[in-house]
């Protein structure tokens, strides 16, 4: 066996590196030596296997000091237990360092094997229709779904009374199977997922008769799904582990609701603002008054008006529109109020003879206030 390379050296770091640094180091190289990416690369395996054994032993605060005192034999001559280079198997690997892929192995990369990867099942969608008053409130929904459930018969293992698995045939364990060709360049040899097993290395002695080995079957369910408030027409709400039930025990998947918006009857919804349109009276627009709007929350809040307001006046309730959704922004939005002014269009003769002798009052003239007018709306647009 080549002589064996410094620990630090292998992974490309200082004597002085932080933990930090010598999980990324190793993490690219693992990353560029791993087998998924360089199958039937003999140099790449041992290049993988160099580098895992100096991460389990510059990782661990202990192992590390040691090294640093003692060398490649340990404290005593004993060498780093049990982690002896070339004897180290893929697996090892594999269950000791899963973390630093993230947990799920390497995602991706596709071809090679993948010894303890679990099936994961598939998402569902959904699509609910809100009112504007449930989005303000926030809402729990509860859904129907049908979808792929654990096999109560064999508690989604897939097999038959507890059988069991066994190696698999095809590729006796390794999950991969590979060919060799004759080529002009010499032997060639490609690896791909032993199609027996499907790169598990095992297979189930005997399959369950209600899953047929899956491990899952159709069921209905009915999911309580929590609505937080503020959510919009388009947004997507993810309800992890709810989705599929992922094959032989594997990991559950989503489900993303879509969310679609019901048109409100008083309001207008622009962001998490409400516009409500008003029609004023005449005479409170002339004389002034107070006026009811009608909240979101079913609620009448009271508002001023003002003598000799105009129409296309909007005013602005802070804080009475719809809520942020989480981490969205903060607050609630407001409720805008756009003011048009309601002219009748029946009259009694005496209502008609009074408007026109309004009609002959300088004050009740329009022309000569028509800047007045436009620069207010222009105020508003602004507001
Ligand atoms: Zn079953
Ligand atoms: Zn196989």
């Amino acid at each position: 066996m080549a002589q064996k390379r410094d620990y630090y050296e292998v992974l490309g770091v200082s004597k002085g590196a932080s933990e930090d640094e010598i999980k990324k180091a190793y993490r690219k190289i693992a990353i560029k030596y791993h087998p998924d990416r360089n199958p039937g690369d003999k140099e790449a395996e041992e290049k993988f296997k160099e580098a895992a054994e100096a991460y389990d032993v510059l990782h661990d605060p202990q192992k590390r000091q040691q090294y640093d005192q003692f060398g490649f034999d340990g404290p005593m001559g004993g060498g780093f237990g049990g982690f002896g280079g070339a004897s180290m198997n893929m697996d090892d690997i594999f269950s000791m360092f899963g973390d630093i892929f993230g947990g799920h192995g390497f995602g991706g990369f596709g071809g090679g094997a993948r010894r303890t990867q679990q099936h994961r099942g598939s998402d569902l969608r959904l699509k609910v229709r809100l009112t504007l008053e449930e989005i303000n409130q926030g809402v729990t929904k509860k859904f129907k779904v049908r979808k792929d459930v654990v096999c109560q018969h064999c508690h989604g293992t897939g097999a038959e009374d507890g059988s069991g698995r066994e190696q698999c045939p095809t590729c006796h364990g390794s999950g991969v199977i590979t060919h060799t060709t004759q080529s002009i360049f010499g032997m060639m040899q490609t690896q791909g997922v032993c199609p027996t097993c499907g790169g598990e290395g095992t297979i189930i002695k005997n399959k369950c008769h209600d899953c047929q080995g899956e491990g899952v079957v159709k069921g209905d369910e009915v999911v309580e799904i929590k609505i937080p408030a503020g959510v919009a027409e388009g947004m997507v709400v993810n309800v992890p582990g709810k989705g599929n039930a992922g094959r032989r025990n594997g990991i559950n998947g989503d489900i993303q609701v879509f969310i679609e918006e019901e048109p409100n009857e008083t309001f207008i919804r622009d962001g998490n603002d409400l516009i409500y349109n008003l029609l004023l009276d005449f005479p409170t627009a002339a004389l002034g008054g107070e006026i009811e709007i009608p909240t979101i929350e079913g609620n009448k809040l009271r508002v001023k008006i003002e003598n000799g307001t105009q129409p296309g006046k909007t005013l602005r309730l802070r804080g009475k529109g719809l809520p942020a959704v989480q981490g969205y922004g903060n607050g609630r939005g407001d409720l805008v109020v756009n003011i048009s002014v309601y002219v009748p269009k029946t009259l009694s003769r005496d209502e008609k003879e009074a408007m026109m002798r309004f009609r002959e009052s300088d004050n009740f003239k329009g022309d000569k206030h028509t800047k007045d007018t436009i620069f207010q709306r222009f105020k508003n647009y602004f507001n």
